[in-house]
């Protein structure tokens, strides 16, 4: 999704739901903009700024495919270390 205050990060991750590697995505917040329109709208935005940066603490990456958003960086990790040993 393209949202004007928002910029987009990308990893790969195992996916609970879907059972394989997916692409993650992970929002990054433009904080200089939420703090323009907190002063153009008389500091109501701050509670959208905190809601959004609530969100973004307890949620900061989703399935792009599905969007589940616990993706499994370990089960990754592991996968990498079993094909070293066996190759
Ligand atoms: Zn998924």
């Amino acid at each position: 999704m393209s949202f004007p205050f928002h910029e987009e990060r990308r990893l790969h991750a195992h996916c609970p739901k879907c059972g394989h590697e997916q692409v993650f995505v992970k929002v990054r917040m433009n904080h200089l903009l939420h703090l323009a329109l907190i002063v153009i709208t008389a500091g109501l935005w701050s509670v959208c700024w905190l809601a959004l940066c609530i969100d973004k603490y307890l949620r900061p990456w989703c399935c792009h495919h599905c969007g589940c958003k616990s993706p499994e960086f370990g089960v990754a990790a592991r996968l990498k270390i079993t094909k070293r040993f066996r190759g």
